[in-house]
C-alpha cells in the first residue's frame, strides 16, 4: 500500500535512476526466493495460500477459516481453526474457564479440577520472519495432519486441545521474500511496542484466546552447540525476566521441548538428506548453554504469550528445504503429545500464575519488586501519550481504573480521572513489564541477543507513578479511551510542542494550507479559523488555548524529506523506525535508494535523513546485500558529492545514529569524532538537553535511548545541543559495559557555518521511542 504511491511518485518525478535493481521495481509480483538462505526449495507462496486454505475447509468439518487482520500493506492473515466438532461441549467450558481466569484464577483451579474435559487453545504461529519460509508450509503440513487424519492420538489431540494456526504471520515478508513487514519492521521485536497490525492481531489472539502454548515457527539455525544438534528449540538462556513467573514456566519448558527433540530424533529415517538423517538432539539453550540466546526483553511473540502464563517457544529449523519442514512438524507434534500427558497440570500452573498476581505473590522476586499499584495522572497540556498507554494496557488485559474523586496517596494528591493499575491482578507481571523503569544488567552477562530496557514512561512520554500506599478511592473500571482534542476560545491557538500527537497536527494543519508559526522556545500557533481546524485537532486528542503569536514567532513551511532506504541490508532494515517516527509525525517521506541519491541528487527535497546503518553507501557487499547499496567506488563519489552539494544547497542533512554520522563525515560535512560503544549495547540514558531550537521541549537530565552508542568528541566546529549528562549514573537500565568514556560527552551537535545536523542517540527506534521523535521534528523545523 505505502510502497507503490512512493514508487509512482518518483517515477513521476523522473528521480528514479534506470540502475535500480529490477527486483526493487518489481512491486507486486511475489518473489520466489531469498538470497540470504543457502538452501532454496519451493514453497508455498502467499498467493497460493488463500486457495490452499479455502479447500481445506471445503473439505474438512474440523478446519475452519478466518481472516484475524491486515499486514501493513493490507493483505489478509488468515487463522485456521481446528476444531473436532464433537467436543464442542469441552470448548465452551474453556470459554468459561477463560473469564475466570480474569476475575477470580483460584476458581478457575477448582473449576479446571471438576472439569478435566476442557479443552485449551495451542496457537501455532507461522513465519513471522518472511525469510523463513519453512514455518508456513509446516503449518499446512499440520492442517493436513489435524483436519484430516483419524488416527488414534490425532483424535485425542482434538478432544483435548483447539488447535489455532496463524498461517503466516507475516504476508509482506513472504511476498518480498525479507524478514519484515511491508513497514521495515522486524515483527518479532514489536510485542512491547505492538506498533504495526501484524503484531497487534497477534497481540489480540494471544489476549483473547491465553493459549496454553505457544509455539513459533522460525529458521534457520543449521548448528549452535553440540554436533548433530541441529536446530533450536527455546527456553532461552539467562537473564530471564523478572516478570516471568518463570518458575511456573521453565517447569514445562524444558520437558516440552526434550519431548519435541525426541519427537524429531524419533523421526530421522524419514528425512531426506544427511543432516537430518544422523540427528541425535537439537539445541535447547536453557539445557545447553549459559548465555547467548535470551528472552529477557518480551518483544517477541513466545516472550510475551508467557506474559499471560503460556509456554513460549521458538522453533528455528535447521534448513530452508523440505527436511526444514519437516522438522517443524515433527517438533509440533512432539509439542502436542506431550501437551497431551500433562494438560491438567500444565493448565493448572497457568492458573497459578494468575493467582499469583491477584494475591500479590511472587516468590521468584524480591519483596517490593511488585509496587502495590501504578498511579498514571492525566497531563493537562497535551493527554496523547496518556491516553496511547492506557489503551494499550486494555488492549493487553490489563486492567486499568480511574479515580471518581482526587485522593492522595504516599503524601500526594490526585485529582480525580487520575488512571490506577493495581498490580494484584491477573496479569500482573505483563503490567509491570510494561510499567516499570527496568534495570542494569550490564554486570550479569556479557552481552545481549537484543534490547535490554524499553520503560515506556520515558520512551512515551508519561508519569507512571509507583505506590506502595493502599489507595483509598473510589475508582471506575476503564474500558476504552476515546481520544477527542478540542479548541478552547476563539484562537490564534498555541499548540504546545509535547508529543507526536502534537507535531503531527502542525504538519496536517500545514498541509491544510492554514498558517502555523513557532515561536523560539519550539512551541506551534495556528491561526486558522476554529471551524477549518476543528477536525484535526479533535483526532490528535489535544486541547488547544487561545494564545496571542509572539512577534518574534516564524511561519513554518511544508518540507519535503528525503529519507535513505535500506531495503533489507544484512537482513536489516535500518532506516524504517526513522521513517515511521517521521511519517507519524506528519511528514511526507520520500525513500531513495542509494543509487538514486548518487545518479540523480536530492533536487525537490528540503532535507535529507540518513538513519541507518554505513554500508548504505557501501560497493563492497556480498550477493545478496548488493542490491541494496552502491555499484562500484565511483557511484559513492558520486553520492558523497550529491550530498556535498545538497548541503552547500542550503539542503539539511540530519544524521541519526552511528551510520548517519559516518556517512556525514565520509562526505566531508563534519569534523568531528565519532566514538563508538558495543554494537550490542543498547538502554535508557540520561542526556542534558541544553537550551536550542533542536532540543525545544526538552530538559536537563532528560531521557534518552541508545543502541550501538555513540558520541562526538572534537566538536569545535559545532554547536552542543545535547550531552549524556555528566555523572556515572547517566545510564539508568539496559546493558552497557565500559561505558565511562562517554560519560559528559556530547551526543546531539548542529555544524556552525553548514545545515548539518547529527543526532546520536536513537531518536526514532523501531517506533517505540515517541517520547523523542521530536528530536528530528525539531531538527526539520530548525531549517526554517
Ligand atoms: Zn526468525
Amino acid at each position: 500500500m505505502k510502497k507503490k504511491p512512493i514508487l509512482s511518485v518518483l517515477l513521476s518525478a523522473s528521480l528514479l535512476g534506470s540502475l535500480l535493481p529490477a527486483q526493487a521495481l518489481a512491486g507486486e509480483t511475489e518473489r520466489k526466493q531469498s538470497l540470504f538462505n543457502s538452501e532454496q526449495y519451493e514453497y508455498i507462496t502467499y498467493d497460493a495460500l488463500k486457495g490452499k486454505l479455502e479447500s481445506y475447509e471445503k473439505q474438512s468439518r474440523r478446519v475452519q477459516l478466518d481472516i484475524t487482520g491486515k499486514s501493513s500493506t493490507g493483505k489478509d492473515l488468515y487463522t485456521v481453526t481446528i476444531s473436532d466438532s464433537k467436543s464442542k461441549h469441552s470448548e465452551l467450558k474453556y470459554k468459561g474457564l477463560r473469564k475466570l481466569m480474569s476475575e477470580n484464577p483460584e476458581k478457575a483451579q477448582r473449576y479446571l479440577k471438576a472439569n478435566p474435559d476442557i479443552k485449551p487453545p495451542i496457537l501455532i504461529h507461522a513465519s513471522i520472519h518472511g525469510t523463513e519460509f519453512v514455518g508456513t508450509d509446516a503449518a499446512l503440513r499440520l492442517i493436513e495432519r489435524y483436519g484430516f487424519k483419524n488416527d488414534q492420538e490425532t483424535k485425542e489431540i482434538l478432544k483435548n486441545f483447539t488447535l489455532i494456526i496463524n498461517v503466516d504471520a507475516n504476508p509482506d515478508g513472504r511476498v518480498d521474500a525479507t524478514r519484515f513487514n511491508g513497514n521495515g519492521i522486524d515483527l518479532n521485536r514489536d510485542f512491547v511496542t505492538q506498533s504495526q497490525p501484524e503484531t497487534q492481531a497477534a497481540v489480540k489472539q494471544i489476549a483473547e484466546l491465553n493459549p496454553l502454548v505457544l509455539l513459533d515457527l522460525h529458521g534457520y539455525v543449521r548448528q549452535r552447540g553440540e554436533a548433530k544438534h541441529p536446530g533450536l528449540i527455546l527456553p532461552g538462556t539467562p537473564p530471564h525476566n523478572p516478570n516471568y513467573e518463570y518458575d511456573l514456566l521453565y517447569k514445562w519448558m524444558n520437558q516440552q521441548a526434550e519431548a519435541m527433540e525426541s519427537n524429531i530424533v524419533s523421526e530421522r529415517d524419514h528425512y531426506e538428506t544427511e543432516l537430518y538423517k544422523t540427528l541425535e538432539g537439537t539445541h535447547i539453550p536453557l539445557r545447553d548453554s549459559k548465555s547467548g540466546w535470551d528472552v529477557y526483553p518480551p518483544i517477541y511473540t513466545p516472550a510475551y504469550a508467557m506474559l499471560h502464563g503460556g509456554l513460549g517457544y521458538t522453533l528455528e529449523a535447521p534448513t530452508n528445504d523440505w527436511d526444514g519442514v519437516k522438522w517443524q512438524v515433527d517438533a509440533v507434534n512432539g509439542a502436542l503429545t506431550f501437551a497431551l500427558q500433562n494438560k491438567q497440570a500444565m493448565l493448572h500452573d497457568q492458573l497459578e500464575v494468575f493467582d499469583r498476581g491477584v494475591k500479590g505473590e511472587h516468590p521468584n522476586n524480591k519483596e517490593g519488586f511488585y509496587p502495590d499499584s501504578y498511579i498514571i495522572p492525566e497531563n493537562q497540556k497535551d493527554n496523547s501519550a496518556v491516553q496511547k498507554v492506557v489503551n494499550h494496557l486494555l488492549k493487553n488485559d490489563v486492567k486499568v481504573e480511574q479515580a471518581a474523586k482526587s485522593f492522595h496517596a504516599d503524601g500526594k494528591r490526585y485529582e480525580k480521572g487520575t488512571y490506577i493499575i493495581d498490580l494484584n491482578q491477573p496479569k500482573a507481571g505483563l503490567a509491570n513489564a510494561f510499567l516499570w523503569d527496568g534495570e542494569d544488567i550490564t554486570n550479569d552477562m556479557d552481552a545481549m541477543y537484543d534490547i535490554s530496557a524499553w520503560n515506556l514512561s520515558e520512551l512515551w512520554g508519561f508519569d507512571a507513578i509507583k505506590s506502595e500506599d493502599d489507595l483509598i478511592v473510589q475508582t471506575k473500571e476503564v474500558r476504552e479511551e476515546s481520544v477527542r482534542g478540542k479548541l478552547i476560545g476563539k484562537g490564534p491557538y498555541s499548540i504546545p510542542n509535547t508529543s507526536v500527537n502534537a507535531v503531527h497536527l502542525v504538519n496536517s494543519l500545514i498541509d491544510q494550507g492554514i498558517s502555523v508559526k513557532k515561536d523560539k522556545d519550539g512551541h506551534f500557533y495556528a491561526e486558522g479559523k476554529g471551524k477549518a481546524i476543528q477536525r484535526a485537532v479533535q483526532v490528535s486528542g489535544l486541547t488547544l488555548r487561545t494564545k496571542a503569536v509572539p512577534k518574534e514567532a516564524t511561519p513554518l513551511k511544508k518540507h519535503r524529506v528525503a529519507f535513505l532506504k535500506d531495503g533489507g541490508l544484512g537482513k536489516a532494515q535500518s532506516h524504517s523506525g526513522t521513517k515511521l517516527a517521521l511519517e507519524r509525525l506528519g511528514f511526507q517521506v520520500s525513500e531513495v535508494h542509494p543509487r538514486e541519491v548518487a545518479n540523480n541528487g536530492l533536487n525537490g527535497f528540503d532535507t535529507f535523513v540518513y538513519s541507518g546503518s554505513a554500508s548504505l553507501t557501501s560497493y563492497k557487499l556480498s550477493e545478496a546485500n548488493k542490491e541494496f547499496g552502491l555499484t562500484d567506488e565511483e557511484e559513492l563519489k558520486r553520492f558523497n558529492g550529491q550530498i556535498k552539494q545538497f548541503v552547500e544547497q542550503d539542503g539539511h542533512f540530519i544524521a541519526i545514529g552511528a551510520g548517519g554520522s559516518q556517512a556525514a563525515k565520509a562526505a566531508g560535512l563534519t569534523e568531528v569524532e565519532i566514538n563508538k560503544g558495543f554494537s550490542s549495547s543498547n538502554g535508557i540514558v540520561k542526556v542534558d538537553y541544553l537550551p536550542s531550537p533542536l532540543t525545544a521541549g526538552y530538559s536537563k537530565n532528560d531521557a534518552g535511548f541508545v543502541y550501538g552508542p555513540i558520541w562526538y568528541s572534537s566538536t569545535e566546529g559545532t554547536n552542543i545541543a545535547a550531552s549524556f549528562v555528566n555523572n556515572d549514573s547517566f545510564f539508568t537500565a539496559g546493558h552497557w559495559k565500559d561505558r565511562s568514556p562517554a560519560k559528559g560527552q556530547p551526543v546531539i551537535v548542529q555544524e556552525k557555518d553548514k545545515p548539518v545536523t547529527l543526532i546520536g542517540i536513537e531518536a526514532g527506534f523501531r517506533d517505540h521511542t515517541d517520547y523523542l521523535f521530536r528530536l528530528i521534528s525539531n531538527a526539520v523545523f530548525d531549517q526554517e
